[in-house]
C-alpha cells in the first residue's frame, strides 16, 4: 500500500476523450482471458500482456496497473448434456448460443515485484478507486475502433463548404450537353464550385475514366469542391441519409467525397436549378460498389492454368478464421517482397521496435507490423 501510494502522481483517473485500452495487449493478442490475463497502465491506459508489461515498465518507469483476468467457469459435471432437438440456436430445444461464462478478477499490481492489491478495497487511495472504476466502465478503445471502422463510409461535411469562395464571371452552366473544357470529353465530368469550370474526371486503373483535367485544374487554382454532373439530385435533404445516391461533391484538398449542405446555394451561383436535372451518371459510391459485385475473378483466379500446390518453409500461410483468406493472400504477398521481409521479419526485433515507438504504440506501423 506505502508503495501505491509514493506512486500516486503515476494514476490519472480517466477522462472521457481518452482512448482506454483493456481488451487487448498492444504489442501481443494477449486478451484478458489468456492465461497471464491484461495489465493496463494506470498513467497512459495502454494494455500489456504478463510477457509484455515488464517492457513498458523498463520504457516509461509506469508501476501502477490495473490487471484484469477473466476465467471461465466450468460446468458441473453433474449438470445433463442438453442434445439439441430443433434445428434452432438461442431457443428451447436448439443450440445453445450463449458464451462461455467467465469470472472477472480485478486487482492493483505493482512493479517491478508484481505486488497485488485487491479490488475493491476500502483501503485504496480514493484517486485509485475512482481510476479503476473510470477503467471498468469505460468502453475499450479497441471495440470503439471497430465500430469507427465500419462506419467509415460515412460521408462528411467538408471542410470548405460553408465559406467556399465562388467567383463571379458570368459562367451559366446548361442543364445538359456538358463537355469538358480541355478535351472532348462528355462523361464523368465534374463542375467546380468556385469557378464554374468544368473537366474530366480521373483515370480509373482499368483505362476507363476521364483524362485528370478536373484535378489538374484544382492543382493550378486550389479551388476545392467539384460536384460531378449527372448525380445531382434533388433529394438534398436526405443527402446525409442517402449517401450513395445524392449528389457527389468531392472535395480534393480532404480527398474524399463530402457532403455540401449549401450546394444549391453553390449551384444557383451558375444558373443551375438543381430541381430540374436529371440523375445520368453513378455516384462514386456506387461506381465502387458497381465494381466490387461485377468483379471479373478470371483475371486473377489464374483459370486454365496448371497451378503446382507448394507448401513447406515460406509457403505456410495464416490459418483461415472464414472471412480473413483476403487478409492472408495479401500478407503472402507482402512477406515474399524481399524488402519487407528482411525489415520486418529477420531484422526486427519488437522490443527494440515498441521502445522506439511513440507514447502509443498500437498506432505505430512499424510496431504493429
Ligand atoms: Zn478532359
Amino acid at each position: 500500500m506505502e508503495q501505491l501510494r509514493s506512486n500516486l502522481s503515476r494514476v490519472r483517473i480517466p477522462e472521457p476523450t481518452n482512448r482506454i485500452y483493456k481488451q487487448e495487449c498492444c504489442i501481443s493478442f494477449d486478451t484478458p482471458k489468456s492465461q497471464g490475463g491484461l495489465y493496463i497502465d494506470m498513467k497512459s491506459f495502454l494494455a500489456f500482456g504478463k510477457d509484455y508489461v515488464c517492457w513498458n515498465y523498463e520504457k516509461t518507469a509506469n508501476p501502477i496497473y490495473l490487471h484484469i483476468k477473466h476465467t471461465f467457469k466450468s460446468i458441473p459435471e453433474d449438470r445433463p448434456l442438453k442434445k439439441p432437438t430443433l434445428l434452432a440456436i438461442g431457443t428451447d430445444g436448439g443450440f445453445d448460443n450463449n458464451a462461455p461464462e467467465y469470472v472477472e478478477t480485478v486487482n492493483i499490481i505493482i512493479l517491478p515485484h508484481f505486488l497485488s492489491l485487491p479490488f475493491p478495497s476500502v483501503e485504496l487511495p480514493e484517486k485509485v478507486r475512482l481510476a479503476v472504476d473510470a477503467i471498468l466502465l469505460a468502453e475499450g478503445a479497441e471495440r470503439k475502433e471497430q465500430l469507427a471502422f465500419w462506419t467509415a463510409d460515412k460521408k462528411q461535411i467538408s471542410a470548405y463548404a460553408m465559406n467556399l469562395p465562388q467567383i463571379d464571371n458570368n459562367v451559366i452552366v446548361p442543364p445538359s450537353g456538358w463537355k469538358c473544357c480541355k478535351c472532348d470529353k462528355m462523361d464523368n465530368l465534374w463542375l467546380n464550385l468556385t469557378d464554374g469550370m468544368i473537366f474530366c474526371g480521373r483515370k480509373s486503373w482499368d483505362g476507363t475514366g476521364g483524362n485528370n483535367h478536373a484535378i489538374e485544374h484544382y492543382k493550378e487554382t486550389n479551388y476545392p469542391l467539384a460536384v460531378k454532373l449527372g448525380t445531382i439530385t434533388a433529394d438534398l435533404e436526405a443527402a446525409g441519409e442517402t449517401s450513395y445516391g445524392s449528389s457527389d461533391v468531392f472535395s480534393y484538398p480532404e480527398d474524399e467525397s463530402v457532403e455540401d449542405p449549401l450546394l444549391a446555394q453553390h449551384l444557383a451561383f451558375f444558373g443551375i436549378d438543381f430541381s430540374s436535372l436529371q440523375k445520368t451518371e453513378m455516384t462514386t459510391a456506387e461506381r465502387e460498389l458497381d465494381q466490387n459485385t461485377n468483379f471479373d475473378w478470371n483475371r486473377i483466379q489464374e483459370s486454365g492454368q496448371d497451378v503446382e500446390p507448394l507448401f513447406g518453409p515460406g509457403y505456410t500461410g495464416l490459418v483461415n478464421l472464414g472471412n480473413s483468406c483476403y487478409m492472408a493472400s495479401t500478407m503472402q504477398v507482402v512477406f515474399s517482397t524481399q524488402s519487407f521481409h528482411s525489415r520486418y521479419y529477420k531484422n526486427q526485433n519488437l522490443k527494440l521496435a515498441f521502445e522506439a515507438a511513440p507514447a502509443d504504440p498500437t498506432v505505430d506501423l512499424n510496431t504493429q507490423l
